[in-house]
């Protein structure tokens, strides 16, 4: 199944997230993804494993499994680097590590600026602003970084680009100055955070949506995450376990069956090949109405991946 975006790009509406897929065996893990029937790719600069995902892939284009123009990759451009100037450096830097000449998504990670930190120092730099642990703020906006984004579109270095982790006042505002309307939203989405609104005024607007996360606290379990540790596990949620058992089908599918059936593009990550098998293939069944309807209405406004909890931030935000 594929979702066309507003551009005209049609894109699978599964991927693979990248996040995690630790480096010695992530090159490893694009080939068996790729073999497994996946051609979106879910990366980022911040993920520090570009090296690799463009080491499986240029392997498996090298095995014959797939060609270059049959695969969508997307990275993202991390907070160190939303300076135009820093934009340019960023693109040519992910192009090299993953040894392509174009990319086919690139996104704005989060709405937020630091300081560039030159590669040479640090990187991925991840929360480091040049100075200890202290988060150190770019003076530049997001309608500055986005144009910087559409000129790499007119260069022909990235098909489509998209924003990550904006709430709707923020992409009301890129929308009032933008030349290209992005043309995919990321968000965190599972049953905890249902982001009714973002998506109904997002979709609105012709722009998709990728949901990051989708089975909830689980990802963030693996990181000693507070409240990830707090929260019942959706996989083992009583409504969730009795709409699997309706359809005699595994938690997981149910869970990311609900959000392909809202409409929503998803990129589950896995290590394990049956899981990944699996994952693609979750479109094969439907959820009632009021299964869907009972799976959204677990929704607490749980985000787990949230900047302003990042927990350096000045007290004056
Ligand atoms: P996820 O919801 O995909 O969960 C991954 C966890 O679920 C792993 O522990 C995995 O072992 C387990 N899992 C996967 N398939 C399973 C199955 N079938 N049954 C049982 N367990 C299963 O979490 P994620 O990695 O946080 O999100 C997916 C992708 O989204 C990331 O890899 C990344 O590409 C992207 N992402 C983007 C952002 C952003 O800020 N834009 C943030 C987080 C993640």
């Amino acid at each position: 199944m594929s979702i066309k975006l507003n551009n005209g790009i049609e894109i699978p509406q599964i991927g693979f997230g990248c996040w995690k897929v630790e480096k010695s065996i992530c090159a490893q893990q694009i080939y068996e993804a790729i073999k497994a029937g996946y051609r979106l790719f879910d990366g980022a600069m911040d993920y520090g494993n570009e090296k690799e995902i463009g080491d499986g892939i240029q392997l498996a284009i090298k095995d014959g499994l797939v060609k270059r123009e049959e695969l969508f990759i997307v990275s993202k451009l991390w907070n160190n680097y939303h300076d135009p100037k820093s934009v340019k450096l960023a693109i040519n830097k992910v192009l090299s590590d993953l040894k392509l000449d174009y990319l086919d998504i690139f996104y704005i990670h989060f709405p937020i600026a630091f300081k560039f930190v030159p590669f040479e120092e640090k990187y991925p730099p991840g929360f480091y602003c040049g100075d200890g642990d202290k988060f150190i703020y770019e003076d530049v906006s997001l309608a500055q970084t986005w144009a910087a984004l559409e000129n790499l579109v007119e260069e022909g270095l990235v098909k489509s680009i998209g924003i990550s982790n904006f709430s709707g006042a923020l992409i009301q505002d890129l929308l009032r100055t933008c030349k290209i309307k992005p043309a995919l939203l990321q968000i965190e989405h599972h049953p905890y955070l249902v982001q009714e609104k973002l998506i109904e005024y997002t979709k609105s607007q012709g722009i998709n949506i990728v949901a990051y996360s989708s089975f909830g606290p689980q990802s963030f379990v693996e990181l000693d995450h507070p409240a990830a540790q707090d929260s019942i596990t959706l996989f083992k949620h009583e409504t969730v376990t009795k709409i699997a058992s309706n359809h005699s089908v595994s938690p997981a599918k149910v869970l990311l069956r609900w959000s392909t059936q809202r409409g929503l593009l998803i990129i589950p990550k896995s290590n394990q090949k049956e899981r990944l098998l699996a994952n693609l293939k979750i479109n094969d069944f439907d959820l009632t109405q009021e299964e869907l309807d009972a799976i959204s209405s677990l929704d607490k406004g749980l985000r787990f991946n949230d900047p302003w909890n990042w927990n350096k931030i000045p007290t004056f935000i």
